[in-house]
Order: C-alpha cells, then structure tokens, then sequence
C-alpha cells in the first residue's frame, strides 16, 4: 500500500526554553517519499525541531502528526521510534566494541525479550535485511571490522543503517557530512537518495553545497519560524535568505 499526504505535520509550534522561544508557532510538512533539507543559520531551531519530532524535547505548545496518529508530541521517545521515526544524532551513538554486522544486527526490530535473545536464530529474513542494510551503506566488505575502527565517514554511515535496520519510516539525520572528506560527502549525498527511494528523510545541513548536490526541496528556518521553501536555487535567490546568509558579514 502506498500512503499519501503528509508524513510528518507540525502545527502551530512552540517551544521556549526558560522563556527563551526556539521554535515559535511553527508550522512545517512533508509528504511521504521525500527527501527534504531543512537549512538556517546557527541557533535558528534546527536542532530542536528533530528533538521534538523525537520526543526529547515536549513543545510548550502546538501538535506534531505522524502518518495517522494525531499528536504524538506527549508521547515518550520509545514510543515515538516504535512507532517509525529514527533519529540519527551528530555524534554517532554506535558500539565501538561490536562488529559492524554486530551493530547492525543488535537495531533489528525484533523480540527483545531475555527469552528471545538467549534463544535466538536470526530468521533468513533477518540475515536478508542485514545483508542489504550492510550493502546499501556500502559496509558490505567488512561485516566483522570493529565499529571503533572505522573512519568517521564510516561510522555516520554505520549509524544511519543502524536506524533503517529499525525500519524506520521517517529518518531524521542532523548534520550528516560535518566533518567528512570530499568523497565521504558524495558517498553520503548518493546513500540519501537510495534510502530515500523507500523511505522519508528529513535531513538538518549547515553544508549549502551538499544540500546542492542532491537538489531537492529545501526548507529554511530562522528563528523559530519557516523564513521560505523551495529548490536550491529559488532559497538562494531569495532576498531575505540572503540577507540572514550574506548580510551579517
Ligand atoms: P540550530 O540547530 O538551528 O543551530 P538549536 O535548535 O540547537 O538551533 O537551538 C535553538 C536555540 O535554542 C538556540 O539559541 C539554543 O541556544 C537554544 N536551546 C536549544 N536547546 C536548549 C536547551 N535545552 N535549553 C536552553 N536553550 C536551548
Ligand atoms: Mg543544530
């Protein structure tokens, strides 16, 4: 079954820490299947949207509508991720003692009952999945490396398969390609899109010229607020965009 309309609805948003507002009567959708970038400058709310869309973070105000289920905004964040929604930090949140197989294997959506885990044999269909999440985040050739001593591109994308081994349907990734070489930038950029072909992503990025690369709808957000949306191109070229990004200098 293919679904329609929005993924994920945040109406009339607020949130204000200590009276100081971060998000403020937001308003921001996304429909199933897209890959959308949210961009603004530092201290714009970025951060806090994915909080809040996570559960870490409870709005002072406002509803945040997932698929079919009206406000998930007071639920905890176990029920949130079991629910579908993956949150990938920017400081990977991986096992650096396990393997990289291990790590992935250990995010299966599954029976997490003592019971379960003294007992178990991975179904076929669990070594499918790992197989193909291992694949898709081009870890394939080194199942049985330990996570500690991948290099830092490895290990973004380690956690980013960590989150779809959980069948998330909506992932929400903060900053991806901060500190990743050039080619570690684009390996990322191309895993985006394949991930994004099954699922929706929702990706926080500082980076205009990644956010270029991949070329989708952009959204901007500036103090607390959605400032514009559109293609790359049209965000650029709009007069208070620059303003915020050019202006200050
Ligand atoms: P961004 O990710 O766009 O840089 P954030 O969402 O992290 O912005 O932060 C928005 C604003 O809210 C910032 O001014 C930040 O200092 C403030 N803020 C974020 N989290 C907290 C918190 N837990 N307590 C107080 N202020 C916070
Ligand atoms: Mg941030």
């Amino acid at each position: 079954m293919t679904e329609h309309g929005s993924i994920i609805y945040v109406e009339d948003l607020t949130v204000s820490f200590d009276g100081f507002v971060a998000l403020n009567k937001l308003n921001f959708f996304m429909d199933y299947g897209e890959l959308r970038f949210v961009i603004g400058p530092n201290g714009a709310g970025k951060t806090t949207l994915l909080d809040v869309i996570c559960g870490k973070v409870k709005p002072t105000k406002g509803r945040v509508i997932f698929g079919r289920d009206s406000d998930i905004s007071t639920y905890r964040e176990h029920e949130i991720a079991h629910l579908g929604i993956g949150r990938k930090f920017q400081t990977p949140s991986i096992y650096l003692h396990h393997t990289v197989r291990e790590n992935i294997e250990l995010s299966l959506k599954q029976d997490k009952s003592v019971w379960a885990t003294l007992f178990r044999r991975l179904s076929s269909e669990s070594e499918d999945r790992i197989e193909a999440v291992l694949d898709m985040i081009g870890l394939a050739e080194k199942p049985h490396q330990i996570a500690g001593s991948l290099s830092h591109g490895e290990k973004q994308w380690l956690e980013i398969g960590m989150v779809m081994a959980q069948e998330a349907k909506l992932l929400l990734i903060d900053e991806p390609v901060a500190g990743m070489t050039d080619h570690e930038t684009e390996k990322t950029g191309i895993l985006l899109q394949t991930i994004a072909k099954e699922r929706s992503v929702l990706v926080i990025e500082h980076d205009m010229e990644f956010v270029r690369q991949i070329s989708n709808k952009v959204s901007v957000l500036h103090e607390g607020q959605l400032l514009c949306e559109g293609s790359v191109d049209e965000v650029q070229n709009n007069e208070e965009v620059m303003e915020i990004y050019l202006g200050r200098g």
